[in-house]
Order: structure tokens, then C-alpha cells, then sequence
């Protein structure tokens, strides 16, 4: 092979100048899992049963238009069943907006120290980064909204709570935005957290406005609140022209059946989900005032995980790993001093305050 040959010279520069998403530690034996923000309850019994059931056709194609979870979630969220779009996790309902909406030329807006997958969805389909300087660690949606007035921004990514800071932002806020971003940007809400968010004063979610803003676009995720991580599960609520749009780049089996099954018999669990959201809670508030104690900052959260300042973070990141705990550093959000932690069960939550008087 000719040594001068070099495959990034030959990638689309967009794609070149990225970083592969940097995930959380693998969940092992022993090993308390902090680092991922999924629900440590796991998902419900039901949804693990509907799993079992569905494993036993899986030399059948799934049902490409998940017509069973399409026409629960329609019915559950008040939309029409063609505002939907599922995804192979709600990280392949962003690819598909970008694959839809942005190419060379364009632009994606998003707020500095929000999700990592902005970026990746943004630049691997051609398009430019647009970020915007976070205020106060949260999204200065005046400095986003004048950022779109730019003509090559063609998407918008609002994270409400944001990952990994847990800012929150109010269903008025996201109405001003709305109001002065222009139409032709696509503007999309990032509620993979909404559930745990629902409980919090001033939080509102984006989806009332849906039927006044047709270039809103609200993804949502069944891997946080619900507990199907691995099963890969999210879906987009749009104007039917934008789900038309998205289901004409989707792959025609994106969500597999064991997915589909396991999300139906979920979305119908609302008293074990409820029970979760209760403890998330009343942990996110029992931890956040024990850190206060033991001279820790936190960030205010609406979500199931808190950003706590910890000075030198790859320090403590290391100590915690040998208590056997894993947290998420988060250096590559622009956030070097700090570490996101997911809010544990109660148990897990006591093993890291004992690791953390134990520290320094
Ligand atoms: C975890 C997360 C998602 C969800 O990703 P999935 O692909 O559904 O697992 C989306 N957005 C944010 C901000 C997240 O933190």
C-alpha cells in the first residue's frame, strides 16, 4: 500500500475534524454505574417480559412502522400518529434531522458544554457547527436565536434539561425562542429527560407549542426514564411534512421488534415509572444537599444526574473508580473541573458520599 495514502484526507472535512463520542464506562461486575444517566432501577417488569415475548419471532422482521407503539404514544401524547418518527435511540431521530436538513453550507446552532452528539449528527452530515458561548453554563437563547438570523443555519439544537450541565429551561423561554428564530430553521428540542424534569418548577416541555411552530421538533428517549438503554429506543414529535421528511432518509428496520414491545408494555407501566421518577427526586435533592455539606458546588438539575464541581475532576474521577464507582468525566464538554454523576439508587448514592468524605 503507498505509504503517502491517508483515508482522513479523503473523508468530507466535516467528518475529518471530528472526535468519536467518548461513551461512559461499561457497566461490570461490582462497579456502581453512575456514568450514563440510566434509570438504576433498570426498566419495568412488564417491558422485560414483552421483551422475552417478542425474542421468541425473531426470525421475523419487525414492523417497520411500529404501528403498536406509534398508536400508544399518539394516543398518550395527544399528536397524530403521523407527527411521529421512531429511531434507533433518539441519537438516530438527530442523525436523520441532520441528514434531512443539513448538508455543506449549512449550519446546526447549539450551545457550548450541551450534548456531545450535536456535533457528530451536524458535522458527519456535511454540515457546519454553529456553537454558541453558554451563559452560566446554561443556553443563552438570545445568543442562539441571533446566531440563526445567520442564512446558512438550517437546524437548531436546544437539549431541555441539558447533558451534562441539567439546566432547564421554561416552556416560555422556548416560546421567545421560537418567536424569534425564523421558520425555516428547524428547532429541536432535546427532551431525553423531560420525565424527570416534569416535577420541577418552571420546567415546560416544548410539546404544547407543536401546533403553532411547524418547524419545532421535540425527540424524546426510552433510554433514560424507561431503562432500555441497550434496546435502543427514541422517537421525534414534528409536523407531519418534517416526519415525511425524516421517514424518507429512515433505514425501513431501524427499531428492532424487541424494542418496539418492550417500549409499548413501558409506556404502559405508569405506576412502576411514576415510582421512578419519585425516587430521582427525592435523591436528586437528598444528594445535592449532602454534597452542599461535604463543600461541594452543584449545578441545579431537573434530571436524573447532577454536574459537581470537584476542582481537579481526573483526580476524583480516579479515586471513585478505585471505590469501585463509576461517575462521567466531562473535560471533552468544555467542563474540566467538574464530573456529572447519575442520581443512584438510594444505596449507591450513600457508597459515593462515603467515597467522597474519603476524598481529599
Ligand atoms: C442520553 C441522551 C439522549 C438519548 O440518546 P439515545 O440515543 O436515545 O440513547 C439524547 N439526548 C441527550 C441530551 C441525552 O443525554
Amino acid at each position: 500500500m503507498a505509504k503517502s495514502w491517508n483515508a482522513e484526507s479523503l473523508a468530507m472535512p466535516s467528518v475529518a475534524r471530528l472526535s468519536p463520542y467518548q461513551p461512559g464506562r461499561l457497566s461490570e461486575a461490582g462497579m456502581i454505574m453512575l456514568a450514563s444517566n440510566e434509570n438504576p432501577r433498570g426498566p419495568s417488569p412488564a417491558a422485560l417480559e414483552a421483551a422475552k415475548q417478542a425474542a421468541t419471532t425473531l426470525h421475523r422482521y419487525p414492523d417497520g412502522g411500529a404501528s403498536a407503539l406509534r398508536a400508544l404514544l399518539a394516543e398518550q401524547l395527544s399528536v397524530s400518529e403521523d407527527q411521529l418518527t421512531f429511531g434507533n435511540g433518539s441519537n438516530d431521530v438527530l442523525d436523520l434531522l441532520a441528514c434531512v436538513f443539513l448538508g455543506p453550507g449549512r449550519s446546526a446552532v447549539f450551545s457550548e458544554h450541551a450534548f456531545a452528539v450535536y456535533p457528530i449528527a451536524t458535522q458527519s452530515a456535511g454540515g457546519n457547527a454553529k456553537v454558541v458561548a453558554a451563559k452560566e453554563y446554561g443556553h443563552d437563547l438570545s445568543a442562539m436565536a441571533a446566531a440563526s438570523e445567520d442564512r446558512a443555519v438550517s437546524l437548531m439544537f436546544v437539549a431541555n434539561p441539558n447533558n451534562p450541565t441539567g439546566h432547564w429551561l421554561a416552556a416560555e423561554d422556548i416560546e421567545a425562542l421560537l418567536e424569534s428564530v425564523p421558520s425555516r430553521v428547524i428547532v429541536v428540542v432535546d427532551e431525553a429527560y423531560f420525565e424527570y424534569a416534569e416535577n420541577q418548577a418552571a420546567y415546560g416541555s416544548a410539546l404544547p407549542l407543536l401546533a403553532r411552530y411547524p418547524n419545532l421538533v421535540v425527540t424524546r428517549s426510552f433510554s433514560k426514564f424507561h431503562g432500555l438503554a441497550a434496546l435502543r429506543l427514541g422517537y421525534a414529535v414534528s409536523h407531519p411534512q418534517v416526519a415525511n421528511l425524516l421517514n424518507r432518509v429512515r433505514h425501513p428496520f431501524n427499531v428492532n421488534a424487541i424494542a418496539q414491545a418492550a417500549g409499548v408494555a413501558s409506556l404502559q407501566d405508569v405506576g412502576y415509572l411514576q415510582a421512578c421518577v419519585a425516587e430521582n427526586a427525592d435523591q436528586r435533592e437528598r444528594l445535592a444537599t449532602r454534597l452542599a455539606a461535604l463543600g461541594y458546588v452543584t449545578m441545579p438539575s431537573a434530571a436524573n444526574f447532577l454536574c459537581v464541581h470537584m476542582g481537579d475532576a481526573a483526580a476524583a474521577n480516579d479515586w471513585l473508580l478505585s471505590q469501585r464507582i463509576a461517575v462521567r468525566p466531562v473535560a471533552n464538554y468544555g467542563l474540566p473541573e467538574w464530573l456529572r454523576i447519575t442520581i443512584g439508587t438510594p444505596e449507591e448514592n450513600e457508597a459515593l458520599l462515603l467515597a467522597l468524605e474519603h476524598w481529599q
